[in-house]
This record gives C-alpha cells, sequence and structure tokens, in this order.
C-alpha cells in the first residue's frame, strides 16, 4: 500500500501527563499461541497455565477452540478446559468457533464470548478455511447471529489485514468492506490480524484511519499483531497513537508463525504489559505474575520461548549468577 507521510503523519504521543487511557491485553496464548506449538500441552497444565494468567490480572482470555479435534489436535480437549475452570467475575474466557457446529459445542460448554475467524484476502481465505470469503461470511452471519440469539458477546478476527503471504499487498477497502460487514453481522468487536507480520506503523495508521472514516469505532477494533520480522511492538504503539486500546498478546510470544517454521509469531502480552505500564498507562496486569505464567508455560513446553520481556524475567531470577552476586563478566554495554 502506498504510503504518504504528508497525507498520514500520524498522531504524536502524548505529552508527559497527559490524560492516557487505560488498555486491554486480550491474551490469546491458550489457544492461538497453543495450536502452533508442536508439543500437545495436558488438560491439567493448560487450567493451570489460564488460572495464572487470570491471577496476573488479565480480564479476556481466549481459552480453546472448537474446531474439529483432527485438525487441531492441540485443542481436542476444549470443553474439559472450559468445564474445569472456575468462572470469575469481571474475567472473559473466549473460545473460537470456525462454524456453526463449534458454536453448538461452545453453547454446551456454557462459554459466553465466542471469536470467529476469516481472512481479508481470498487466497489466505481459501488456504486457511476451504472456502472463499463470500462464504465464509455468508457462514459467519449465521454463526454469528446465533451467538447474539444465545446473548453471547462475539469477536470477529479478519486475517490477512495488513498483507497476504500469497497474494501480498491487501487492498484496504477490501478489509475495510469485511469489517464493516462483520459489524452489521452482529459482532461485537472486530481483531486486524497481521497474520504474518507485514505489517508497519505507517499502515496502522492508514489502515485505522481508513476504519474511521468508514464509520467504525475506535472501540470495537482490536490489534493482532505477529512479531515475524520484529515489527509487533512498533506496530501496537502506532495503534495505541491512532486511538484502538485493545492489543492482543500471547504469554512468552509462545506460538510460532505457521508459515515461517522457527519464526516468531504473536506478540507477547508481557512485552506489551511492560511498553504501556512503563509509558504510565494502565494495563491492570500483574508483569511479574505475567511473566510467571510464561515461566511456567516455557517449562511444560521444554523449550525456550521468543518473547523479550520473558527472557529479561528469565535473566533477571535469582539462579542467574550476576542476580546473586556471584562472578560475573565484564560488559561492554553501549
Ligand atoms: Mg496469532
Amino acid at each position: 500500500m502506498a504510503y504518504d507521510p504528508m497525507v498520514h503523519p500520524g498522531p504524536r504521543l502524548p505529552a508527559v501527563g497527559a490524560e492516557q487511557t487505560a488498555v486491554r491485553i486480550y491474551e490469546v496464548a491458550p489457544r492461538d499461541g497453543l495450536q502452533n506449538e508442536a508439543q500437545v500441552v495436558t488438560t491439567d497444565d493448560k487450567v493451570e497455565l489460564i488460572e495464572r494468567l487470570v491471577r496476573s490480572g488479565l480480564t479476556d482470555i481466549e481459552v480453546t477452540s472448537f474446531v474439529r479435534a483432527a485438525w487441531i489436535p492441540q485443542l481436542a480437549d476444549a470443553a474439559e478446559v472450559l468445564a474445569r475452570l472456575p468462572r470469575r467475575e469481571g474475567v472473559r474466557f473466549w473460545a473460537l468457533v470456525p462454524n456453526v457446529r463449534g458454536l453448538e459445542r461452545a453453547v454446551e460448554s456454557e462459554v459466553r464470548c465466542v471469536a470467529t475467524v476469516m481472512s481479508a484476502s481470498e487466497t489466505h481465505n481459501k488456504k486457511n478455511l476451504n472456502r472463499t470469503r463470500r462464504e465464509s461470511l455468508a457462514g459467519l452471519r449465521e454463526v454469528i447471529a446465533t451467538a447474539k440469539a444465545e446473548d453471547m458477546r462475539v469477536r470477529a478476527y479478519l486475517s490477512t489485514v495488513f498483507g497476504c503471504p500469497y497474494e501480498g499487498e491487501v487492498p484496504v477497502a477490501e478489509s475495510v468492506g469485511l469489517c464493516v460487514d462483520l459489524l452489521e453481522a452482529g459482532a461485537d468487536e472486530l481483531a486486524l490480524g497481521d497474520t504474518t507480520g507485514m505489517g508497519n506503523p505507517a499502515q496502522v495508521f492508514a489502515i485505522i484511519e481508513a476504519l474511521r472514516g468508514a464509520g467504525v469505532p475506535l472501540d470495537r477494533i482490536g490489534l493482532h499483531m505477529h512479531d515475524t520480522k520484529g515489527t509487533a511492538l512498533a506496530n501496537v504503539l502506532a495503534g495505541w497513537q491512532a486511538g484502538v486500546r485493545t492489543f492482543d498478546g500471547s504469554v512468552a510470544g509462545v506460538g510460532g508463525c505457521p508459515y515461517a517454521p522457527g519464526a516468531s509469531g504473536n506478540a507477547a502480552s508481557d512485552d506489551l504489559v511492560h511498553l504501556f505500564t512503563a509509558m504510565g498507562v494502565q494495563t491492570g496486569v500483574d508483569i511479574d505474575a505475567l511473566a510467571g505464567a510464561g515461566v511456567f508455560l516455557a517449562d511444560r513446553l521444554g523449550r525456550s520461548l521468543p518473547g523479550r520481556y520473558h527472557r529479561f524475567h528469565l535473566g533477571a531470577a535469582p539462579a542467574s549468577p550476576a542476580a546473586e552476586g556471584g562472578p560475573s563478566r565484564a560488559r561492554h554495554t553501549a
């Protein structure tokens, strides 16, 4: 997408002391994170992870997906996870529902918040969901209408808004049109996905501005950024500057990029909480408790996870010789 800085200069950061508004961190590790991990985490460990995430202060956690078990064996225990989670005032557990059958299972599990998914680009939609966008939208209209009739809250993910791994650039007008369609279908909120980390801050400004121009309220927009090439935090900051207040994150950055094995995927929620807290923006999340949940998960997966704050937290833990006052190497820092 052509970007003209004279047309989209972007708002500046507010001055220190200026009114700053709280953000909502929407945690996706138990669903989006774990479905991209090769190893299957036990139901016991998922429940423990989610309880730790709740204790950290997170209020929105996507805990599983009602997708066919043969497709995503990592999340085959969706109903059991939900049955074992104690419901708490002020905490919303979300489940992804790809279709009407998934929604029926979600209703049976008494989950009150569901998320749907489709792509902004035709090729990604066909490869990811085996349907055209038109077919997806028709199916989602039924899913969303049924969920709203059940008095559920509905989030609609739109993938590849910031670029498609097959088509490249995705016209902003097509994303905006689909966002408007999904809201008209009854979705309460949107989550714009940077599926393979192709987005940049200038583009974030331009897309948010286009959505505003189409009458989409900022408080119905969330950003689901990926750190595949290191731009997630910059894109989140741009989104915040543009007025968005909901950001998706995965603790410790768990969940790789399905299109680039070994590359980072989701923005790390601990990185987001640290970023906003450092700026004086309220998240309601205790960074130490959240980072502790990430350490627990890395231990259960038996692999190191990519989140920056997660790695800092590990290095700052008492186990490190430097933190215990042991011998330390000379540091040539800059
Ligand atoms: Mg993701």
